[in-house]
C-alpha cells in the first residue's frame, strides 16, 4: 500500500516556488493560527481512525449497504464530536466545523442520516420553542437520546409554504392537537433522516383552533418508539427511494391519520394555543419575516439559549444552518413589555 500522505514530487516543486507564505495564507483561511491547530486536530483524529476509509467504494454499494455506511460514519463523527466537546468544553463550534465544513463533507459525501437532527431539529427548537420546551427536549436531543429531523415539505407543497396541507386541529376536550394528512398531496415529502433514522420530528402545520385557520405552525411529533423503534399508531412512514445523489440521507415520506399529540407539543415561543378557550396568541413584536436570514444559526442560538428572547423567528427555510448569518439586529429594550401588551391586547385575561 502506497503512502497516500507522500506529496508527488512536480507538486512539491512547484509548492517550494511559491511567492508568498503558506503558513500565513493558511492562518487567514482558518481563521487564526489556534484555529489552524484545530482543524488539523480533528483531521488526525478521523485520519487515526480511519473512519474515511471504504472497503469498497460507496458508489459500487447497494442502497441499504450506503445507509449503513452513512450510519456508521455519521455516529464516528458524532462521537468524536462529543469527546472534542467534553475535552475542550467549547460552544458550537466542533458541530459547526465537523458537520458542516469541508471535513464533514469530505467523509460523508453521499450525505448523512443524522445530519437533519442537527442542521434542522436542534435549531428549530432553539429557535421556536420556549424556554420550558428547551428545557424538556433540548438536552435528550444533544445527548441523542432522541434522534430528530424537520418536515416541511409537502409531496404538492415545496416553495409554496402557506399551500402547506398537514393540519393541526386543537381539540380542548383533551388538551390535545389531532395532526391529520387528508390527501396524498399532504404527505411529507423529502425530510433527511426520516425513513428509517428519526424518532421524533418538528412538523409544519395548519393550526386549526375553534374552526379557524391560523396560519402554519410548528409541531414536535413522536414518530417511532423510542425502545422498538416501530412507527406509532397513525404514523405512516417510509423511504422515498434512490436519488441522483444524496443516498445516504435516507429521505423519507410521512403521513397522519388522526395522531393525537399533547398541547405542550406546539412549540411555543412566538405564539400558542391557550389551554382553557383554545384562543390562539401571537407572543412576538414582529413576526413579518418568514427568511432564512432571520433564522438563527446553531452558534447564534446556543448565545441566548436558555433566555426569553422575543425575536421575530419564523418557520426555517433553509437546510444549511451552519453558513454564517448577518449579524442579528439589536433588539430594544422593552420588547418584552411591548409583546406583554401586544398579547394583552389580543386577551386580557393572560398573565404575564
Ligand atoms: C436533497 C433534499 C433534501 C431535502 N430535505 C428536506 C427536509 O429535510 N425537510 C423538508 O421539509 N424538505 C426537504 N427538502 C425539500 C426542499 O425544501 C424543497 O425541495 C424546496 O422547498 C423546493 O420545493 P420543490 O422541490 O417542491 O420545488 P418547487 O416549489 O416546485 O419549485 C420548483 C422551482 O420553481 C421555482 N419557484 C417556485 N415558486 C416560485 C414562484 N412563486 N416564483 C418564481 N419561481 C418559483 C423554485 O425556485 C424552483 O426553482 C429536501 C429537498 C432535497 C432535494
Amino acid at each position: 500500500m502506497t503512502d497516500s500522505r507522500k506529496v508527488n514530487p512536480d507538486l512539491q516543486r512547484e509548492r517550494d516556488n511559491c511567492t508568498f507564505d503558506v503558513t500565513e495564507l493558511t492562518y487567514l483561511i482558518d481563521g487564526g493560527a489556534q484555529k489552524t491547530e484545530e482543524r488539523r486536530k480533528r483531521e488526525e483524529m478521523v485520519l487515526k481512525e480511519g473512519i474515511h476509509i471504504e472497503e469498497v467504494p460507496s458508489v459500487y454499494l447497494s442502497h441499504k449497504d450506503k445507509y449503513e455506511l452513512a450510519v456508521k460514519k455519521a455516529c464516528y463523527l458524532f462521537k468524536m464530536i462529543r469527546r472534542l466537546q467534553e475535552e475542550e468544553n467549547t460552544g458550537m463550534e466542533n458541530y459547526q466545523e465537523v458537520l458542516g465544513g469541508s471535513l464533514g463533507s469530505a467523509i460523508l459525501g453521499d450525505g448523512s442520516p443524522l445530519t437533519l437532527h442537527y442542521v434542522m431539529f436542534i435549531p428549530t427548537l432553539m429557535g421556536q420553542a420556549s424556554v420550558e420546551q428547551q428545557v424538556h427536549w433540548l438536552g435528550r436531543a444533544f445527548n441523542c437520546d432522541i434522534i430528530g429531523t424537520y418536515a416541511q415539505t409537502e409531496l404538492g407543497h415545496g416553495t409554496f409554504i402557506r399551500g402547506l396541507e398537514t393540519t393541526a386541529t386543537y381539540d380542548p376536550s383533551t388538551k390535545e392537537f389531532v395532526l391529520h394528512s387528508p390527501t396524498l398531496t399532504s404527505y411529507k415529502w423529502w425530510p433527511g433522516g426520516l425513513a428509517h433514522t428519526a424518532n421524533y420530528c418538528i412538523v409544519v402545520a395548519q393550526l386549526y383552533t375553534n374552526g379557524k385557520c391560523h396560519g402554519i405552525h410548528p409541531f414536535i411529533v413522536q414518530l417511532r418508539d423510542e425502545e422498538t423503534h416501530m412507527p406509532l399508531p397513525g404514523i405512516k412512514i417510509g423511504e422515498i427511494g434512490a436519488k441522483l445523489g444524496m443516498n445516504g440521507t435516507n429521505n423519507g415520506f410521512l403521513g397522519f391519520d388522526k395522531v393525537r399529540i399533547p398541547r405542550e407539543y406546539m412549540l411555543m415561543k412566538n405564539s400558542k394555543v391557550l389551554e382553557k378557550n383554545s384562543l390562539f396568541i401571537f407572543l412576538v413584536q414582529d413576526h413579518r419575516s418568514i427568511s432564512t436570514s432571520s433564522s438563527p444559526s446553531l452558534e447564534e442560538s446556543s448565545s441566548y439559549f436558555g433566555e426569553r428572547r422575543l425575536a421575530s423567528l419564523e418557520v426555517h427555510r433553509s437546510y444549511d444552518m451552519f453558513t454564517p448569518r448577518r449579524p442579528r439586529a439589536e433588539k430594544s429594550e422593552d420588547d418584552a413589555a411591548w409583546s406583554f401588551v401586544e398579547t394583552r391586547a389580543r386577551d386580557p385575561s393572560v398573565a404575564a
